[in-house]
């Protein structure tokens, strides 16, 4: 029989996975039954809809069994079983996504628990086996297959006999070494206590047939017998009252079910009476996953109706901006069966989601003020997420997202909430400030920021894409305006300060007009006073600044109509380069033509745009040193 050959890169992958230098190789186990489990949900939510599976709850279980001499672990299932193009799909390839992310990390060195991030499942069992052996019949087919393997040079797969339907997971145990005792993995004890640690929650029975010894009848002898033994308590671990759960409990759980190698950054759990009766177990992960910013990313919470899912991921129960939560759901109002289109319209469910939103709001923000640093980190990764939720919806949700914030600011560079901001403005301030662009560092360079700043005002520092965006959408925080200080109405100057500015603007029309003509794309030229150093800065008149222009721009596709924001092209009064100007205009108009260029390109550089004509700007430049 031909032997088919691994993708490549999965093969890769498989020969990494093998000679894996990962310690727990015992979790090959966990692995092979959360599939069975998996298995047996699959033809359980069929047999809701389909007459044909005629089968009690009672009647689907895992089974275990061992073979000393064979040295063969046999885990087999009554679940749905695979068909031979399952079989090539389901065990040809090997991390179907991710893989990329997987490798990377692998050859980092770094030691994370990568088996079951990315589902390669079921091949954590080639730590353990040398070769492997699926037998499986799909429900309601008359023909079984055989997938074998021995490891990363291949697999075969053929017909075969098997008497039900289910699958069979037969691993032939590795020889022990000096180093791995693999005989392990056929000890009784060892796989009682192994299903006990990671398995103890699957809802349908793991049995065991497990050798017991006995007395015999009128003796002192001893016998022994065996006997089929459930091995898992199955009572979900959300059912349990959380002070009976250790936060160990809740890890494990959290990681293998969530494919996380990361205990979660929070549990949180929810029990309601009432309106609703549900149950919620969920986690906020300490980060974002690999995918998580793509469109392949699915959110929601798992739905159980009394311990029974529903549905793998019911995303009605989350709002986009929690997103990132994970769980589940149980209520015993939902029915069985209830279909996707049913539940979208639920009144139940709907009271659920809200509720469930507003407690993870409420951990979000105790967590905010109880746990800053966890929280930090978690805004790192998840803050974007929440800053297009209070952006998108016409600002629908801005009072729910307000108050989880955060923002680097101009005191410490250190994250600030919008109340803290506002609870320490300075005297006379009437307005939040911010400043937007690319880097923190960056944004410090804009001449722009001395002047705020010498006046004791605090800045918020935006860096994310969507952070101007989402200031504009609330508009303002407690009494207190949002304004850039990019923008040219900032309005900092004492009155004073703005009279003599004013009749300088005024008396200086013709000079304004001749520089704004010569460079051509800025909307108004004007001396400020609010520059300390710089001779030179940009603002933006209206709604738009630059930095949301750019960020328009960044966006795919053509927009003939893309709004542009209108540049003001400031000078800085105080500078002596006005002067300079002011004799130019006088005496020497060409030249005036070229500074005026050169400074509008140096307004720019400092804005962190790009000149438009770099090469004519050098040339300019150019020119001025050989004169
Ligand atoms: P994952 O479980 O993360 O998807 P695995 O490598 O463990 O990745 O399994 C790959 C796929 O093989 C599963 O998604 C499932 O479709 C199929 N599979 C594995 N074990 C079984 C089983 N016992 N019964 C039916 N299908 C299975």
């Amino acid at each position: 029989m031909k032997k088919k050959q691994f993708k490549t890169e999965s093969k890769k992958l498989l020969d990494m996975m093998i000679n894996s230098i990962y310690t727990h190789k015992e979790i090959f186990l966990r692995e092979l039954i959360s599939n069975a489990s998996d298995a047996l949900d699959k033809l359980y939510f069929r047999s809701l809809t389909d007459t044909s599976v005629a089968l009690s709850r009672s009647d689907y279980k895992i089974n275990i069994s061992t073979d000393k001499s064979a040295r063969t672990l046999t885990i087999s299932d009554n679940g749905c079983g695979m068909s031979q193009e399952e079989l090539e799909n389901n065990l040809g390839t090997i991390a179907k996504s991710g893989s990329f992310e997987f490798k990377r990390d692998f050859e980092g060195g770094e030691d994370i628990d990568v088996i079951g991030q990315f589902g390669v499942g079921f091949y954590s069992a080639f730590m353990v086996a040398d070769k492997i052996t699926v037998k499986t019949r799909v429900f309601g087919e008359a023909n079984a297959h055989l997938w074998e393997s021995e490891g990363a040079d291949g697999y075969t797969v053929s017909e075969c006999e098997k008497e039900s339907f289910g699958t069979d997971i037969i691993l032939y145990i590795k020889e022990d070494t000096d180093e791995e005792k693999y005989s392990e993995f056929l000890d009784e004890h060892r796989l009682f206590a192994l299903v006990k640690k990671y398995s103890d929650y699957i809802r349908y029975p793991i049995k065991m047939a497990t050798t017991k010894s006995r007395k015999k009848e009128d003796s002192e002898e001893y016998e022994s017998y065996t006997e089929i033994e459930t091995l898992n308590s199955m009572v979900p671990l959300w059912k349990r009252s959380q002070s009976e759960v250790t936060p160990e409990e809740y890890r494990a759980f959290y990681t293998e079910k969530f494919y996380d190698y990361e205990a979660p950054a929070k549990v949180i759990t929810q029990k309601s009476e009432g309106t609703a009766t549900f149950t919620a177990l969920m986690f906020i992960p300490q980060h974002a996953p690999y995918n998580y910013y793509t469109k392949d990313f699915e959110k929601g919470l798992e739905l159980y109706s009394s311990g029974v899912m529903i549905m793998e991921r019911c995303s009605e129960l989350l709002p986009d901006y929690f997103s990132f939560v994970k769980g589940l759901v149980d209520s015993a109002d939902l029915s069985l069966n209830i279909s996707r289109e049913m539940l979208q319209h639920d009144r139940q469910l709907k009271i659920i989601a809200k509720a469930i939103e507003k407690k993870i709001k409420s951990e979000l923000e105790k967590m905010m003020s109880d746990e800053r640093e966890k929280y930090e980190k978690l805004f790192g990764s998840f803050g974007i997420q929440l800053k297009y939720g209070l952006y998108t919806d016409f600002g629908a949700h801005k009072d729910t997202l307000k108050d989880l914030l955060l923002f680097k600011t101009s005191k410490d560079e250190k994250y600030a909430s919008l109340k803290e901001y506002c609870d320490r403005v300075a005297e006379g301030q009437s307005a939040i400030y911010y400043a937007s662009g690319e880097s923190v560092q960056k944004i410090k360079l804009l001449p722009q920021l001395d002047a705020i700043k010498s006046r004791g005002y605090e800045v918020l520092y935006l860096t994310d894409d969507v952070d101007e965006f989402a200031l504009k959408m609330l508009g303002k925080y407690g009494e207190l305006e949002f304004k850039s200080i990019t923008a040219e109405s900032l309005d900092i100057a004492s009155d004073e300060e703005k009279k003599a500015t004013d009749e300088v603007n005024k008396a200086s029309g013709d000079i304004l007009e001749f520089i704004k003509e010569a460079i051509g794309t800025v909307s108004a030229v004007k001396f400020t006073s609010s520059l300390t150093k710089h001779p030179v800065c940009l603002s933006t008149e209206g709604e738009l600044s630059v930095e949301m222009e750019k960020v328009l721009k960044k966006m795919p596709g053509e927009n003939p109509d893309m709004p542009k924001a209108s540049v003001v092209l400031e000078i800085n009064l105080n500078h002596p380069i006005r002067e300079k100007l002011v004799n130019l205009y006088a005496t020497d108009r060409k030249t005036l033509e070229s500074y005026s260029k050169i400074l509008y390109a140096e307004a720019c550089l400092v804005s962190g745009i790009n000149v438009e004509n770099p090469t004519e700007f050098c040339e300019l430049i150019s020119d001025l040193m050989i004169k």
